[in-house]
């Protein structure tokens, strides 16, 4: 057998990253993800299953925390009753602290070896982006990814970073805001509809790091005929200008049509035209190096597939039509860990309705990026 062409972290204690009964986020959806594509992907298949992921040393979350909010963790994490670590959205449990920290070692560790390896690494259960250096923020207590760009920044790597989340990925933009490092390209729900209400087309960056970010606000009931579109129009040339040595990509799949939070529609098949896009770019610009992580995503239905879907893509595998069945213990498992029947198939077709979202949008959103970043974004096949 020759090298693997894909490894997955997947400690099955990610699933203690859980922010109680009455809260929305919980790992169980991205775990189904997990579930759905172990049983399913091919035995052929040569993929590294990376099972057992230790919470990430203090010296690592340092990286991007200060060291008075990881003490703050460190005795939230002792309480056997909840408080806020925020302003009203992200509570406490007992051992937040190492399962935060153990996110953050998967996201560190799959940056690691995609860098070395030469191959994509796959961590569905991170992609907590909206923690800051000295807060939590929108369920996510330490910011896995940025802490693992943040190590691979200040070894004086490129690191281009995408967000394809319903929500603006503020902890790793501002955390990198002054960085011409890391070029940060953002699709979600404007923020004036939405948490964290931030992740404007006139954010560019700053210092070194101006121009290098890059903010595509959709408006509510947008779905693929933007997010396809914009992202082959956009993507391709920033990435290929900047030549990134790594790519990261923050798959949340709260944009999914029906999420329970986001009032995006896109449909499955754009995330596949999503992933595809990424690892195209990945060979072409990086040598396969690329980590992908979860995210967001309140719909479980859609994130176990979605993201079940994504690891056969990665893995340079031609993933099921949609039509075909699941296994069923897996969906006996998803019954019993979400208490609703599970889905019958790959993918359903449910029509998106009401979205007003035209090519004249599309000029109006491209037009300003131009003009803030200075540079022109030809629609692909003209000049
Ligand atoms: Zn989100």
């Amino acid at each position: 057998m020759g090298a693997p062409s894909l490894t997955v972290l997947w400690d099955p204690r990610f699933r203690e990253y859980d922010l109680g009964p009455d809260h929305p986020f919980n790992e169980r959806s991205r775990a189904l993800a997990v579930r759905l594509f172990e049983a399913t992907a091919p035995a052929g298949a040569d993929i590294d299953w990376v099972r057992s992921v230790s919470p990430a040393p203090r010296e690592t979350l340092e990286e991007f925390h200060g060291s008075e909010y990881i003490d703050f963790i460190g005795r939230a994490g002792g309480y056997e009753n909840p408080i806020l670590l925020d302003a009203g959205d992200t509570p406490s449990f007992p051992g937040c602290f190492e399962e935060a920290a153990r996110i953050v070692e998967g996201a560190d560790r799959g940056l690691a070896i995609a860098l070395e390896a030469g191959r994509p690494a796959f961590h569905p259960a991170g992609g907590l982006h909206h923690a800051r250096p000295d807060r939590a923020s929108g369920f996510c207590i330490f910011n896995d990814v940025a802490v693992a760009i943040a190590r691979v920044v200040r070894q004086g790597r490129r690191v281009a970073y995408l967000d394809i989340d319903a929500h603006h990925g503020d902890g790793v933009m501002y955390g990198f805001y002054d960085s011409g490092r890391v070029l940060d390209i953002d699709v979600h729900q404007d923020g004036r509809t939405l948490f964290p209400g931030t992740g404007f087309p006139s954010e560019t960056g700053r210092a070194d790091g101006e121009g290098l970010k890059v903010n595509l606000p959709l408006p509510p009931l947008t779905g693929d005929e933007a997010l396809v579109p914009l992202f082959r129009r956009v993507v391709p040339p920033l990435l290929r200008e900047f030549r990134p040595e790594l790519i990261v990509l923050q798959h949340g799949v709260d944009g999914h049509l029906g999420d329970a939070l986001a009032n995006l529609q896109y449909s499955p098949a754009a995330y596949a035209e999503v992933d595809r896009l990424i690892l195209g770019l990945a060979k072409e610009l990086t040598g396969g190096r690329l980590l992908v992580t979860g995210g967001g995503g309140y719909r479980a239905s859609a994130v176990s597939r979605v993201l079940a879907r994504t690891g056969w893509l990665l893995a340079g595998l031609s993933p099921p039509s949609d039509g075909t069945e699941l296994p069923d213990a897996w969906r006996a498992e998803y019954l019993e860990t979400i208490g609703e029947e599970a889905p019958r198939s790959w993918a359903d077709s449910e029509p998106p309705t009401g979205s007003r979202w035209n090519s004249e949008h599309e000029e109006k959103l491209v037009r300003e990026l131009e003009e803030r970043l200075g540079r022109r974004f030809p629609k692909p096949g003209s000049s």
